[in-house]
């Protein structure tokens, strides 16, 4: 059921303008997506997909473009925003939840679309074992850890009106664009 022939280089997905921090759309719990297969739903993830990538996104939600529905990307590459991050994706997940998480947590930087010019250092479990749909309707079972396992529970968070700040243990662990950068070059020294 559901095999989708698709031809991603004939329907390139359109750019969506991107909401920022004090937009409403970001402080709502997203709807979940009821039918999957609906071409209007494959057509808005062609979107949501390209306007990631064109963002030097790792992950984009659905209400970062104004869509209150329960999807959001994977797309994890090395970029000039992510300079260190592994491969993974484009890869829609739908209607997701966290099964479980680990005991260990750890702090790292993010950064999201929706607050520009800044990073966080955000407190996050270390791996988490998920569940979610994917865009050809499967039920999907997995356990993500580190950098991918971070970027789950922000773009989850995202469907739940939550925003990285929201999470950070003090108002010091703010870091700008400028300031981050100059830090991983010294740390790659
Ligand atoms: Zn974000």
């Amino acid at each position: 059921m559901g095999v989708l022939v698709r031809d991603k280089k004939m329907e390139p997905g359109k750019i969506l303008e991107i909401a920022e921090m004090g937009n409403p759309v970001l402080r709502e719990r997203a709807a979940e997506v009821e039918d999957v297969l609906d071409p209007g739903v494959q057509s808005f993830i062609d979107d949501l997909i390209a306007t990631g990538i064109s963002a030097n996104g790792v992950g984009i939600a659905a209400p970062q473009v104004e869509v209150p529905k329960r999807i959001f990307i994977i797309s994890s590459r090395p970029n000039i925003r992510y300079p260190d991050a592994p491969l993974m994706g484009p890869e829609a997940v739908i209607n997701p939840e966290i099964i479980s998480y680990s005991d260990e947590t750890v702090k790292d930087w993010e950064g999201c679309l929706s607050i520009p010019g800044i990073r966080g250092l955000v407190p996050r479990s270390r791996s988490v074992r998920v569940k979610y749909i994917s865009r050809d309707g499967k039920v999907e079972e997995k356990e993500f850890s580190d950098f991918i396992a971070r970027i789950f529970q922000h773009e989850l968070d995202h469907l739940n009106g939550v925003l990285f700040l929201d999470r950070l243990e003090s108002i010091r662990d703010i870091i700008t664009d400028r300031e981050y950068m100059k830090l991983l070059r010294r740390e790659s020294e």
